[in-house]
Formats: C-alpha cells, structure tokens, sequence
C-alpha cells in the first residue's frame, strides 16, 4: 500500500471540499483532497446553477441571505471567469398576491440584501417574455455560475499553494489511534491499489454523504439529510435575467439563464440515498408548469435535460424529519472532539455553493484553534489562476473569442456547436485530465451540454482523443457509449413532443452511421 504523509485530508471534492482545500493550502498546512469520482462529482454539479444575491432567503433564512449578498460580492471577484452578471429579477406574477412583496423592500434591506422596486412596464422591457399581468418587480444582485468553472479554479489555486487532488480515490477507512485521527484509507478507483494517508487532521466535506463518511471513524447518528431536488434545461435562453417568483420559496420558483439554455427549478423532497434520486413525470410537469406562470408559452419549448441533486442538509429539530423544503439552509459545522470525543476530525454541511468560500474560511478557522496554530484565511483576496485581470463571463465571450484569437484554423475548428467548444479547447481539457474520460472533458468545456445534448459532439471528441493516443480504440467505443448514456439518463425523464424529434436525430447518428451498439468494446463494460 501506497502510503503519503500530510497535515490535513479534505474528504469530498464539491464545492465545500474544495473550497477547504484552498483555504487550508493558502494557510501554509500541508494537504490532500480525496473524491471518489471527478471534481464536482456530487451535488456541486447537479445545481441550479444561481449565485444568490440573498434574495431568495430574506424572509425564510436571513441569516443565509446576509452571507450570500457578502459571498456574491466576493465570488465574482475572485472567480470572474465562471459567473455571468445577469442580475435577477423578483417578480409579483398575475396568479400571485402581493403579500410578499408588500414585505420584500424591508425585509432585503433588514438581511442587507440590496433590492430595487421597478415598475412592471420597466421589467417588461428587459425581460419581453414575462408575464404581461406581473404585477410587482424587484431588482436584486444574482447572477448565474458556472459550478464547475469555479470549483475547477479553486482547485487550480489550490495546487498553486502546494496541495495535492486525488479524484477516482474513494475513502473507505479512517483509522485512529485512541481518541485521535491517524490516518485515511482509499482506494485508487482507477489504479485499482490502496492508498494510506497519515494525517493530524480529517475535514469531512462529503456533502448528503458526510454521515457516512463520519460513521467509518466511529462518529455515529451525524444526520444528514438529502433534500433532492430537480431541474429542467430549455433549449433557449428565454430569459436573460434570473427570474424569482416573488412569493415563500417554493417549488418552481426560480429561471436561471445558463450559457445558451436557461434551467427551471426545483423541488424539494426528502430522498433515503442521495446515490439513488429519481426523476419522476410529474415532477418535470410541475416544472414546465412553474416555467409557465413566470413566461407565457415556456410550456411550449423544448426540454432538453432533467438532472437531480441532493441537498447536504442537516437535520433541523424545528420541523418534520421529512420537510426537507423548511430545514434551515445554513451550514453547520460538527465538532467530533466534544460530540464523540474523536480528535483532529470536524465535519461540516449545509449552506450553498455560493457560501462555498465562507464555509470554508469557518472550518479552517476552528481546525486551527484546536491545533494551537491560528493562521489568517486569505481566499477572499486573490484571484483564482487563469482568471487574473478577466472580465465576468459574458454569454457571447466564446463566440468573441473563436472570431478575434489568431491562431490556425484547425485550432478553431468548433466540435461543439451548441456551446462552441473548439478542438483547441478540447486539447486543452484533455492535457488537463489524463485518461481521455468524455464526461471528465465535458464537465470543463460544456460539450455537449446544449440543445442538441452531444449529437454531433461526442463522436468528433472521441475520434480527437483516440488521435492524440489518450486511448486505444477499444477504450474509444467505451468511452463514446458511456458517455451517451450518461446523457440518456437525463434525456428520458423529458422525452416527449419535440424532444422525441431530437433524441430521434441523435440516435440515427449513432445508431444509423456508427452502429454504437455494436461496435467493439472491451470485454468489461468502461464505468469510468
Ligand atoms: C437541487 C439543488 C439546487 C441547488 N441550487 C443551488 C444554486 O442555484 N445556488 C447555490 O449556491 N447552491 C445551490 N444548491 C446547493 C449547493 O449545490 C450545495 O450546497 C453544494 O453543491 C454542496 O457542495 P458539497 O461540496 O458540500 O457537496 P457535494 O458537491 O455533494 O460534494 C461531496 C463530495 O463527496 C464525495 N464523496 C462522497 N463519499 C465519498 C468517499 N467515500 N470518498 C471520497 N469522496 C466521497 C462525493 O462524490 C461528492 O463529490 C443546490 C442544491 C440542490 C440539491
């Protein structure tokens, strides 16, 4: 067995995780992050896709709200290049009363979240498709965010500072000596060997699994509880704003415009497994219903993707253990020394991915008061590499950037056309990780991840990679099948009117011209 020495090893490689990573690398400590799958494995990429302005919590959680309308300010700072400034809009629809929004300019201002009343012509005119019958319109600070830009960038300055990433190793042991943290076991899921880690300091960031991960050193009933939501993508942007029933929150009540799709989510259920969320029908009914209350004709549009998520909450006496939809949405950090008398171990869960960096500033600050070693967080202060002097991410950068960079045609040659990801962007995202892994690539660049969903894409990708030497031909058609089902699973819950004609057209491609059935694959199905 393998055996690495270090200071701090972060479990969980989300949003939460990375982000301690950083802040644990920028403080001078050594450290290792283990996730079992790739960056953004878990819950950080089966979002919403909003950075909150705050707007959404003021009445139900103003503490939250404060922290988000502090974070924004902060994130789109440090990680200019994965948030688009859309600004976001709270709207009275014609179906809504005004209650809520009779209450909306006291309460934003009491959790400090900046809002402005505009009338509805004014809203209107920014954003044609609403509602005509709106009522109310408030302007708040959100913006959408790209979750896996951003982790992806933490975990480049992370490095930077001298921490090491393992993605593919799954912690399956922590050991202790008596009452302390030794050690991490985990398993290369790739290499398929052992790894142990000897640590002074375990930070458990396994978000709905993070009750999981403190049973393996002993710490037993850490309930968290996985409140699933899902998500739908249309084919257009219908919006360009982030637009928020002004009401309770509640299913359905926020459109967040995301690169040329927008997402319409979520729901709020209480899920036994967070491996194991379903989508169900009705489910993505109640979601093109909510899209039309907020946009006349949403209904009417194409639904691309459905995906769930499981929300790392933690089990709040307050209300039912199954009202998921009400458990607070603050984080909460889990002090194992005085709770199970296991030192060198906190876990934490709760909050948001737009709290990600303050999250993490609160655990290091505790993990450094229980090791006697008070060192100041700095995560707020400096740009993440490769974003230094960048503006904010602007719908049209991709396209500005294919036009005015010179460099050879074959460079620009566009694989995706949805999203525009060009063959030298593709290079790039393979350089950056080994192993030619089709969703690995498609979690950095977008590829197929627009309306068409990988039809044309995922095939050019997968001849690029087996031309660089990434991977044999056998692992190609593995590769190319795996990730056309990855992408079916998100295609069947929405499979219907427009939709079939797409799917119908992807599936001609593969079937018609490829034989992707057929075509010769290694023996043991490719899973990873
Ligand atoms: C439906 C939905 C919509 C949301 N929308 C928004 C939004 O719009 N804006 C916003 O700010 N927040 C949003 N959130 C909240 C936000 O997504 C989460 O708070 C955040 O992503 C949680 O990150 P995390 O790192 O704590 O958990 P995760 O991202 O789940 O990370 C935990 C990681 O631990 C890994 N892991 C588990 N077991 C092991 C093991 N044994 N060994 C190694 N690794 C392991 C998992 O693979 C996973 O990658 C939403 C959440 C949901 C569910």
């Amino acid at each position: 067995m393998r055996t690495i020495k270090t200071d701090v090893v972060v479990i969980g490689g989300g949003s939460t995780g990375v982000g301690v990573v950083r802040d644990v690398a920028m403080r001078g400590f050594g450290v290792v992050l283990v996730e079992r799958g790739d960056l953004c494995h878990g819950t950080s990429a089966r979002f919403h896709g909003l950075l909150h302005s705050g707007g959404r919590y003021i009445a139900s959680d103003p503490e939250s709200a404060t922290e988000c309308a502090e974070e924004n300010l902060i994130l789109k700072r440090i990680h200019p290049t994965a948030i688009e400034d859309t600004g976001g809009l709270f709207v009275t629809t014609s179906v809504d009363d005004e209650d809520y929004a009779d209450q909306f300019l006291a309460r934003a201002a009491a959790a400090k979240v900046p809002a402005n009343e505009i009338s509805p012509s004014q809203a209107l005119r920014r954003e044609p498709r609403l509602d005509p019958g709106l009522k109310r319109a408030f302007e708040v600070a959100d913006g959408a965010v790209d979750g896996w830009q951003m982790v992806w960038g933490a975990a480049r300055s992370a490095i930077a500072h001298g921490a090491t990433v393992l993605t593919y190793h799954r912690v399956t042991r922590i050991l202790r000596a008596d009452d302390h943290v030794e050690a991490v076991i985990c398993h290369d899921e790739r290499g398929g060997e052992d790894v142990r880690i000897e640590c002074a300091f375990v930070l458990n960031c396994g978000g709905p699994w993070a009750g999981r991960i403190a049973e393996m050193a002993d710490c037993h009933g850490v309930e968290v509880v996985p409140g699933a939501g899902i998500m739908v993508a249309m084919n257009h942007r219908l919006t360009q704003t982030v637009l928020n029933r002004c009401v309770w929150p509640a299913d359905g009540d926020i459109l967040v415009p995301d690169h040329p799709v927008c997402i319409i989510g979520t729901t709020d259920v209480k899920a036994d497994d967070p491996d194991n969320l379903p989508i169900l029908p009705e489910q993505v009914q109640q979601m093109l219903d909510a899209g039309e209350t907020m946009i006349p004709g949403f209904r009417k549009f194409r639904a691309i993707h459905a995906w769930v998520g499981a929300r790392p909450l933690v089990k709040d006496s307050r209300v039912a253990s199954t009202d998921t939809r009400h458990m607070a949405r603050g984080m909460s950090i889990i002090d194992h020394t005085t709770r199970d008398g296991v030192a060198g171990m906190l876990s934490i869960a709760g909050g948001k991915l737009t709290t990600y960096r303050l999250m993490a500033e609160r655990i290091v600050d505790i993990m450094c008061d229980q090791m006697g070693d008070k060192r100041p967080c700095t995560t707020a202060d400096e740009v993440v590499p490769g974003a230094e002097g960048r503006p904010l991410h602007t719908i049209g950068h991709r396209l500005y950037s294919v036009e005015h960079t010179q460099r050879a045609p074959g460079d620009e040659q566009i694989v995706c056309e949805c999203e525009l990801v060009t063959h030298k962007m593709i290079e790039k995202t393979m350089d950056a990780v080994a192993g030619g892994q089709l969703d690995d690539v498609r979690r950095q660049s977008r590829l197929g991840m627009g309306p068409c969903q990988g039809g044309f894409c995922s095939q050019r990708a997968t001849g690029i990679s087996h031309e660089r030497g990434d991977i044999d031909a056998d692992r190609a058609n593995g590769l190319l099948r795996l990730f056309l089902k990855n992408r079916w699973i998100g295609l069947w819950p929405i499979l219907n009117g427009a939709q079939v004609k797409q799917a119908a057209l992807d599936n001609w491609i593969h079937e018609g011209t490829l034989d992707v059935e057929h075509v010769p694959a290694p023996a043991e199905e490719v899973v990873r």
